[in-house]
C-alpha cells in the first residue's frame, strides 16, 4: 500500500493525521513523494483555499488549485470525481476501465458500446466472422465458447459486488456512503442498480449475508448459462452446440487447441464454419437469400454445396487438400514416436518433420502408410501408421488416422476398428504378441469422441500436448482446404 487518501474534519485534525502516517513511513523505511501529494479542503460541497499542510520535516503539502484535479489510483479527481474526464480517459486507455465500474457514472448502453467497439476491430483484423454467434465469443473453452471477457457482464459484476461491500462493511466511511447512495435516485444508486441487475439475472441469493466470492462465482456462472441458453435457443448458430450436448461429444477436449497458439484469423474460420455461416452456395440461397445459379458445388458440380460437403465430402478436393490434412495429422505421430525413441534426426517441429517409410531402432520399429504382407489375403491392409514396440511389453499399434465431418466421428472410430480387425488377428497371430487398432480421429474442426482420450493413451508417452498438436494439425488442415476453395467471407 503506497497510495493514501486521509480523510479529517479541520485542518488540525489533518496535521495529526498526516503526523500519524509519517511517523509510520518513517519506521519502515518509506518517505512522502511531495510532488505526487495535495492537500484540499471542501466546505459545504465545494472546494476551497485554506493553504498548504506543513508537515514535521520536508516541504509542506501543496493546495490542490480551486477545480484542479489529483490524480488517485488512475482516476482524476477534485471536489468529485470528474465523470466525464474519467470516461474520455478510460476510452483511450482501455485497460483500466474497471477500476471505475461503480464510481464513474457509466450507462449499460455506454458499456455495451466497449463491446461493440471490440467486436468492430476484430471484425477488421478477420479475427471474427461478421455472421459468426455473438454468444460464443464470450463463452468459455470448455463450453465452446472463445473465453473473451464481455464487459457488460464485468460491470454489473463490479457493481453488485460494490453495493455488498457498501452494505456490509464495518468501515464508517463506507457506511456514509452507503447512507448516501439509498438516498439518490435509483438510476444513480449503486445499490439499487445492483438490485436490478440481481433481478435480472434470476439469481436466488441475498446479497447481505452471502461472501463476495459467493456472489461473484454464482453470478459469473449465471452469466455463462444465460449466455448458453442464449445460444442453444438460435435457429442456426445453435446448432453444433445443440448436437455436440445430444452425441457423445467431449466438448472440453474439443476446444483444447484453442489454448494452443493459432492465428486469431484461423480460429475465426474455425468458429464460422462450426457455426455454419460460410458462405457457400446452399448459405447464400437458404440463409441470404440470394439468387444464385446453382445449389451444385463449385468444384464437383455432383453434390448440393453445403459447408460439411465442403469439408470433407467433395472428390475433388479428397486427393488433394484431404490428403495433405490427413497426413498432416499422422506425421505429427511419427514425429511424436521419433521424438519419444530418438530415433534418427528429428526436426524441432511437427509440422517440418517428414516420415520416412521405415524408420527402426532397437526399442522400436515404424512403417509409414506400408503394406502389410499376410498369409491370406485381406483387403484393408495398409494403416496409415504400424508401430512395433520392441520393448516389454511387446506390442503391435496400427494406427489410423481420419478427420471427417464433425458429425461423423464417432462413426469414422467404430469403422476403424471393424475395418482393420481381421488384420489386427493375423498380426497378432503371426508375430505372438498384442495388435492394437488405434483410430486416431479428429474432425475437421477439432472435434472428438468421448472414447478419443482412450485410445489416445495406447499411444507411447501421450501427453496433453501431443494432443493439442494433433488437433492442431487437423484444424490447420482444415483452414488450409477453405483458403483454397477462395469463398466471399461476407
Ligand atoms: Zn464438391
Amino acid at each position: 500500500m503506497d497510495d493514501l487518501k486521509l480523510f479529517a474534519r479541520n485542518d488540525e485534525s489533518l496535521y495529526k493525521l498526516v503526523d500519524t502516517v509519517q511517523r509510520f513511513s518513517d519506521a519502515i523505511q518509506m518517505s512522502f513523494g511531495i510532488s505526487k501529494c495535495a492537500k484540499l479542503t471542501i466546505k459545504r460541497g465545494k472546494s476551497v483555499q485554506t493553504g498548504s499542510m506543513p508537515i514535521m520535516s520536508g516541504p509542506e503539502i501543496p493546495e490542490l488549485e480551486t477545480a484542479g484535479l489529483y490524480r488517485y489510483l488512475g482516476f482524476p479527481e477534485g471536489g468529485g470525481i470528474d465523470h466525464a474526464h474519467s470516461k474520455d480517459v478510460v476510452l483511450s486507455e482501455f485497460k483500466m476501465l474497471s477500476y471505475g465500474f461503480g464510481i464513474v457514472d457509466w450507462t449499460v448502453a455506454e458499456i455495451t458500446q466497449f463491446d461493440i467497439l471490440v467486436r468492430k476491430m476484430m471484425v477488421t483484423s478477420r479475427s471474427l466472422h461478421p455472421r459468426s454467434a455473438v454468444e460464443r465469443l464470450y463463452l468459455p473453452h470448455c463450453l465452446g465458447g472463445r473465453g473473451l471477457s464481455n464487459v457488460e457482464d464485468l460491470y454489473r459484476r463490479r457493481v453488485i459486488l460494490l453495493a455488498h461491500h457498501l452494505r456490509t462493511s464495518d468501515d464508517a466511511l463506507v457506511k456514509m456512503c452507503h447512507l448516501l447512495d439509498v438516498s439518490l435516485p435509483s438510476r444513480k444508486s449503486v445499490c439499487s442498480r445492483a438490485d436490478a441487475y440481481v433481478a435480472a439475472l434470476s439469481v436466488d441469493i441475498d446479497l447481505t449475508q452471502a461472501t463476495a466470492d459467493e456472489i461473484k462465482n454464482l453470478v459469473c456462472d449465471r452469466q455463462k448459462v444465460s449466455r448458453w441458453e442464449t445460444l442453444k435457443n438460435k435457429p442456426l448458430h445453435g446448432k453444433f452446440i445443440n448436437w455436440c450436448g445430444s452425441n457423445p461429444v467431449d466438448l472440453s477436449r474439443s476446444f483444447r487447441w484453442l489454448c494452443e497458439f493459432l492465428h486469431s484469423e484461423s480460429e475465426s474460420t474455425i468458429f464460422a464454419i462450426q457455426d455454419q455461416v460460410v458462405r457457400t452456395r446452399v448459405y447464400e440461397a437458404k440463409i441470404m437469400n440470394l439468387s444464385v445459379p446453382t445449389l451444385m458445388c463449385r468444384l464437383c458440380s455432383s453434390h448440393e454445396e453445403t459447408i460439411q460437403h465442403l469439408m470433407a465430402g467433395c472428390p475433388m478436393l479428397a486427393p488433394t487438400s484431404y490428403i495433405h490434412r490427413h497426413n498432416l495429422v499422422a506425421s505429427v505421430i511419427h514425429w511424436h514416436l521419433c521424438h519419444t525413441f530418438g530415433i534418427g534426426e528429428i526436426a524441432n517441429n511437427w509440422y517440418s518433420h517428414q516420415p520416412l517409410p521405415v524408420v527402426e531402432n532397437a526399442s522400436i520399429k515404424m512403417l509409414w502408410d506400408f503394406d502389410i504382407i499376410t498369409v491370406s489375403h485381406i483387403p484393408s491392409n495398409r494403416p496409415d501408421l504400424v508401430v512395433f514396440l520392441k520393448e516389454t511389453p511387446e506390442k503391435i499399434l496400427l494406427i489410423e488416422v481420419s478427420c471427417p465431418a464433425d458429425i461423423n466421428v464417432l462413426d469414422k472410430e467404430n469403422e476403424k476398428i471393424t475395418k482393420y480387425q481381421r488384420l489386427a488377428g493375423e498380426m497378432s497371430r503371426t508375430y505372438c504378441q498384442p495388435a492394437v487398432i488405434i483410430p486416431v480421429v479428429f474432425g475437421v474442426s477439432g472435434v472428438v469422441s468421448n472414447n478419443q482420450k482412450r485410445h489416445l493413451e495406447k499411444i507411447p508417452a501421450f501427453t496433453q500436448l501431443t494432443f493439442a498438436n494433433l488437433q492442431k494439425a487437423a484444424i490447420l488442415g482444415t483452414v488450409n482446404v477453405l483458403n483454397n476453395i477462395n469463398l466471399r467471407v461476407v
